[in-house]
């Protein structure tokens, strides 16, 4: 799906959902955090849970002071910008916004679009068919990568070679294969340990 062109000063968002709930993936599971699922998405993996976001026209323009306002009313310290994928706007008034306000901005992505924003975490999730842009991989606090089938440990291992020493590096199955991925994760796990197992707590807790 391709972005809306008439406006990516990044004040206004295409917004498809936003809620306070719990972080459930990835090195912060357990953190409170307000979540702004953004709409568009032109990876189209054959996995996706959030297919309803690809297509940004069917979802409100939202102006970025209105969906800040919202996440102060939450009571809300932290706030995870989602999608879609978030990276195909500009990610830059809405980060100086939420800063400005003493929030702390978590970005998840798939990293192919150029990174806009000035971000606390940055959460990469590469998907095999649509590597990241260079440079992303540099700036990744967290690499998350989705295991569908057993391929996805290569993809894995490739994509770990150039992150920095410091990133986390996370495998998690996909939600739909959880029962025959598990296994062989934490096989792999316990041979691998720099990675650790991410799972998608918020399925198994049942909240958004
Ligand atoms: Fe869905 Fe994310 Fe893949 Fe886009 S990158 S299709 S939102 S899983």
């Amino acid at each position: 799906m391709r972005k809306r062109e008439t406006d990516n000063s990044g004040l206004l968002l295409p917004l498809v959902e936003e809620f306070y709930s719990i972080q459930g993936e990835g090195v912060n599971t357990g953190r409170a955090a307000y979540f702004i699922r953004v709409g568009g998405c032109d990876i189209c993996c054959s996995w996706c849970d959030t297919r309803h976001s690809w297509n940004p026209e069917l979802h409100p323009m939202v102006s970025i002071v209105e969906i800040a306002g919202n996440v102060t009313a939450a009571g809300a310290d932290s706030v995870v910008v989602t999608g879609g994928e978030p990276l195909m706007w500009n990610m830059e008034p809405l980060c100086r916004l939420l800063r400005s306000k003493g929030i702390k901005t978590f970005l998840e992505t798939s990293g192919t679009h150029p990174l806009t924003g000035k971000w606390d975490w940055i959460t990469l999730s590469p998907k095999k068919d649509s590597p990241p842009l260079s440079g992303i991989l540099e700036m990744a606090d967290e690499l998350k990568v989705v295991i569908h089938d057993g391929t996805d440990f290569e993809a894995a291992e490739m994509y770990s070679r150039n992150v920095r020493p410091a990133c986390q590096l996370l495998l998690q199955p996909e939600w739909s294969r959880y029962r025959e991925m598990i296994k062989a994760i934490t096989e792999y796990v316990k041979k691998n340990s720099r990675w650790r197992v991410s799972l998608q707590a918020q399925k198994f807790m049942h909240i958004p």
